[in-house]
């Protein structure tokens, strides 16, 4: 994940809390800006489909 050669390549949001499947940064649905202790996000998991908070 930290290989130079994925510079080009957005990370990755985090996995589906459901199903553990890594959600790539093109799943994102929408981002919240908090100024709170965490961002809040939601972002389609490729596995199960539902719009999910990262993990
Ligand atoms: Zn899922």
């Amino acid at each position: 994940m930290w290989d130079s050669d994925t510079e080009t390549v957005d990370p990755p949001l985090g996995q589906c809390p459901a199903c553990d499947v890594t959600i790539p940064a093109a799943n994102l649905v929408i981002a919240y800006d908090r100024a709170g202790d965490w961002p809040r996000m939601l972002a389609a998991c490729p596995d199960c489909g539902d719009a999910v908070n990262p993990v």
